[in-house]
């Protein structure tokens, strides 16, 4: 070993570079691409009792999330908002959708064409009021945040028909 090899690696680290990249054998395999990074996160579950909802929330979001109420139409918080920015979950947090994704849908609840993640938003059949419909769920916490329907715009034909009361929104994010 020639004096060069044995010192490379040396001035490698005192450059801040990394060791494995200059002594890794070819053999070894490259690190994988970031695609992978492109599958969603799982969400992870969480569950609270019907008292420490009622407690987190107000009885308005408490009606909406945990028991599947809708929000009169035209009076929620957001039918008529246009800010940048992203709208997450009431209930825990969880990121939901994204202004650049909203839509005016003259319903008076607010539309969205889809989901920020895919997985973040879970659907779920509703057969409450004799029709077949499908709600949408929190995946995180499960709370109902409204109803699906394909008569949505362009590019997804999809209409996320949201309650006000099931969202926070982060004006700027
Ligand atoms: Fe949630």
């Amino acid at each position: 070993m020639s004096i060069l090899t044995r010192t490379l690696p040396i001035l490698a680290l005192a450059a801040g570079t990394t060791f494995a990249a200059y002594a890794a054998p070819a053999s070894v395999p490259a690190a994988r691409p970031a695609a992978v990074a492109s599958q969603p996160a799982p969400v992870k579950r969480i569950r609270k009792s019907d008292a420490e909802w009622k407690r987190l929330l107000t009885p308005e979001q408490y009606h909406v999330l945990r028991e599947a109420g809708t929000e009169t139409a035209f009076t929620g918080k957001y039918w008529n908002e246009h800010r940048r920015g992203v709208y997450v979950c009431a209930g825990c947090g969880l990121e939901l959708f994204r202004s650049d994704d909203k839509f005016d849908s003259k319903t008076g609840w607010p539309s969205f064409t889809r989901a920020i993640v895919a997985n973040h938003v879970m659907n779920r059949e509703d057969t409450s009021l004799g029709e077949t419909r499908t709600a949408l769920q929190c995946a995180r916490c499960g709370g109902h945040l409204g109803h699906l329907f394909d008569d949505g715009p362009p590019p997804t034909g999809l209409r996320f028909c949201i309650n006000s009361a099931a969202l926070t929104f982060v004006p700027g994010k």
